[in-house]
């Protein structure tokens, strides 16, 4: 079994997250985020159904952002030859579910452990 990370075999999983970042670079720029954190109009903030609307928007902006940091992340790994090894119990994640997810951090067993709040 291969222990080292190869980074030639992880490269071509580059292009797909530099993609993957543009995509998620380009919605925030929708909602007006250029990744420097939260900006509303205060003065909207009396009626509750924008604020409700508010919320699905931040959470979903939150979202984005939690994927563009796991895509950033996943980059510099390739550039470190870090990439492809579970933060958690740093061993190797399965090729399928890098294809999958490329820019997932832990591997299928952690990622359901951490789910679900075992850790
Ligand atoms: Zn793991």
């Amino acid at each position: 079994m291969e222990s080292r990370t190869d980074k030639q075999k992880y490269s071509e999983f580059k292009p797909v997250l530099e993609n993957e970042r543009k995509e998620l670079l380009d919605r925030l720029a929708e909602f007006g985020e250029g990744g420097t954190g939260l900006n509303y109009d205060s003065n909207f903030a009396d009626s509750s159904q924008v604020t409700a609307e508010r919320g699905e928007v931040d959470r979903l902006i939150l979202e984005l952002k939690e994927a563009l940091a796991l895509a950033d992340s996943a980059l510099k790994k390739i550039d470190d030859g870090e990439y492809g090894i579970c933060e958690n119990c740093h061993n190797e994640i399965a090729g399928a579910r890098l294809e999958a997810k490329p820019s997932a951090r832990y591997c299928i067993d952690c990622a359901g452990k951490i789910r679900q709040g075992l850790k």
